[in-house]
């Protein structure tokens, strides 16, 4: 297995940043350790010993601290980072080797330690941060550090992330906290928050380096490497679908031939339906696996058929743990068809924008080169200003659904404004 880092593509300033931290990390341990073996020379009582003679994680000037945000847009590898650093402060025999147990573990999610909140619905709620602070809080049975990673941390509700804000603001000695949103705008993440926590930025990765991790990681041919990489626009994990993933690239050729379909009204109403119907369809086919196997689980647990001593017992509140997760299924969904309408959107955006490099001979590379004729001649038709109007109206949209705009009203908005032009 290579070093923890290798997956996060095109980052090396953020590597080197993480990396420094994780050997600083690993000093401060060692100091702890030291600090706390008996004078008689028994051995380290870190486990039992979190308040006592342990530095503060937050010292200054060190390149490590308690709390992180990693910023970047959606495929850059602010996931891919937090979970890369975590092993890093797990690694037993440095800073993330990829191969020791506690890399090892901490990758595949099953480190003691590491807990992953992935929200799957719309919001994380207080609930689940509080009982989640709680545990981070309580000593490393590894000896090392607890670590909470929050993916989609731009997905907290008002009053979970007051109960994230507390636990960052007075943070146990051996707790590291790693956030993951888009960016550090108030609409992700609340200032104070960002005011306790050390920014990491990720940038857009180039599309070379993302050919070439497909190309030699994936083992995917060159010139599909190269393709997927531009069409994806810098996403690596798109990217990967794309290149394997003959349904995904059906999808995309579908998005791709819209805009040569919206010949009137009627045609903008039928592809606007088109186009919340694949979205609905792709997010159904993403989550009925998921919604079938949690059910299933929590039918077994709560005694379903079972004759046990709990089984009776565990009945009672069976009906309302059963519709707690319908709850939660049902927001899992919302969010599948809005990230699947959204790709859809992306797709468009890149379409409309290589059409206006090419009226405005601009010297870059287009992202769709497969549609590049479709992209020519639309640029031969329309004038550069309603090109950009066009553009405009698959970015109002995208904005639209972001503010809660019924996705459908938001698409049909979208369709006339691309037919008018
Ligand atoms: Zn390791």
């Amino acid at each position: 297995m290579p070093e923890v880092f290798v997956d996060l593509v095109g980052q090396p300033e953020a590597v080197d940043l993480l990396r420094r931290a994780a050997a600083a990390a690993e000093t401060i341990r060692a100091a702890a350790v030291a600090e706390s073996v008996a004078p008689d020379g028994t051995g380290p009582a870190v486990g039992d010993d979190p308040a006592g003679g342990t530095p503060d994680v937050a010292g200054a000037g060190s390149a490590m601290t308690h709390a992180w945000i990693f910023t970047g847009p959606p495929g850059s590898g602010r996931s891919v980072a937090a979970r890369a650093f975590a092993a890093a402060l797990q690694c037993l025999r440095g800073t993330g080797c990829g191969e020791c147990a506690g890399c090892h573990t901490t990758l595949a999610g099953t480190h003691a330690d590491v807990r992953f909140v992935v929200p799957e619905g719309l919001s994380i709620g207080v609930g689940e941060m509080r009982a989640l602070v709680l545990r981070a809080a309580s000593t490393p049975s590894g000896g090392r550090w607890q670590v909470l990673v929050i993916e989609d941390a731009d997905r907290l509700t008002e009053a979970a992330g007051n109960a994230l804000l507390k636990a960052i603001e007075e943070p146990p000695p051996r707790t590291v906290f790693l956030l993951c949103t888009p960016s550090t705008h108030p609409d992700d993440i609340s200032v104070t928050i960002r005011s306790r926590c050390r920014v990491v930025a990720l940038r857009q990765p180039p599309a070379e380096a993302v050919a070439a991790v497909l190309r030699d990681r994936d083992g995917i041919a060159p010139d599909v490497a190269v393709w997927a990489a531009a069409a994806a626009q810098g996403h690596v994990g798109r990217a990967r679908r794309l290149a394997r993933d003959p349904e995904a690239r059906k999808r995309r050729e579908a998005v791709l031939a819209l805009p040569r379909k919206l010949t009137g009204v009627g045609a903008c109403f039928d592809a606007a339906s088109a186009l919340i119907e694949a979205a609905e369809a792709e997010a159904a086919s993403a989550v009925v696996e998921a919604d079938a196997a949690e059910r299933a689980a929590l039918e077994t647990a709560l005694g379903a058929g079972g004759t046990g001593r709990g089984a009776s017992g565990a009945i009672r509140g069976a009906a309302g743990q059963l519709k707690d997760l319908e709850r939660r299924q049902k927001s899992r969904a919302t969010r599948a068809q809005r990230d699947a309408l959204d790709r859809a959107l992306v797709d468009l955006a890149g379409f409309y924008r290589d059409v206006l490099t090419l009226s405005l001979r601009a010297p870059v590379e287009p992202v769709h080169t497969d549609v590049a004729g479709m992209a020519g001649s639309a640029a031969a038709k329309w004038t550069a200003e309603g090109t950009l109007r066009r553009l405009e109206a698959v970015l109002g949209c995208r904005t639209a659904i972001e503010t809660n705009v019924k996705p459908r009203i938001a698409v049909e908005a979208m369709m006339l404004a691309l037919w008018r032009g």
